[in-house]
């Protein structure tokens, strides 16, 4: 068995944000952020399996509510061990803004996460959807 075309770790390569079928090519046009305004466009499709990426139709917002949500979770769990939390003075709030402003630091990166991952739901390893109409319709010339 050549299992040399091993596929890389599925959790890996989304959170390095590659197609979801082969794993190899960057899904979206700008590799970083900047231009903010183009920073979730994706490309039409990889340029190395031709798997679609833009049949999705921005279906990233409620996955990236879910995420915002997590991430609040996550900072509380290093920052009640590290700083405390408590009713009795105003460390309740001093979390709140912090959690805040790493969340929206983490925006662009969670919006980008996103849509990977409904990417990934969509589209399994391998599993290229190629939609091309076979050449049924040119090739019919009527003899
Ligand atoms: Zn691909």
């Amino acid at each position: 068995m050549d299992t040399s075309s091993r596929k890389p770790n599925i959790i890996v390569a989304m959170f390095t944000m590659k197609c979801p079928s082969c794993r190899q090519t960057h899904v979206f046009i700008n590799k970083s952020i900047f231009p903010l305004s183009e920073m979730v466009m994706l490309k039409d499709e990889c340029e190395v399996c031709g798997q679609k990426m833009k049949s999705e139709r921005n279906n990233g917002g409620g996955i990236n509510y879910a995420l915002t949500m997590i991430l609040f979770f996550l900072n509380l769990c290093w920052y009640w061990p590290i700083f405390g939390l408590s009713y009795k003075d105003n460390s309740v709030y001093y979390y709140l803004f912090a959690s805040t402003a790493i969340v929206l630091l983490a925006q662009p990166y969670l919006m980008r996460l996103a849509r990977m991952m409904y990417l990934y739901l969509y589209v399994g390893f391998g599993n290229t959807r190629r939609v091309e109409v076979p050449s049924e319709r040119s090739a019919g010339g009527d003899e």
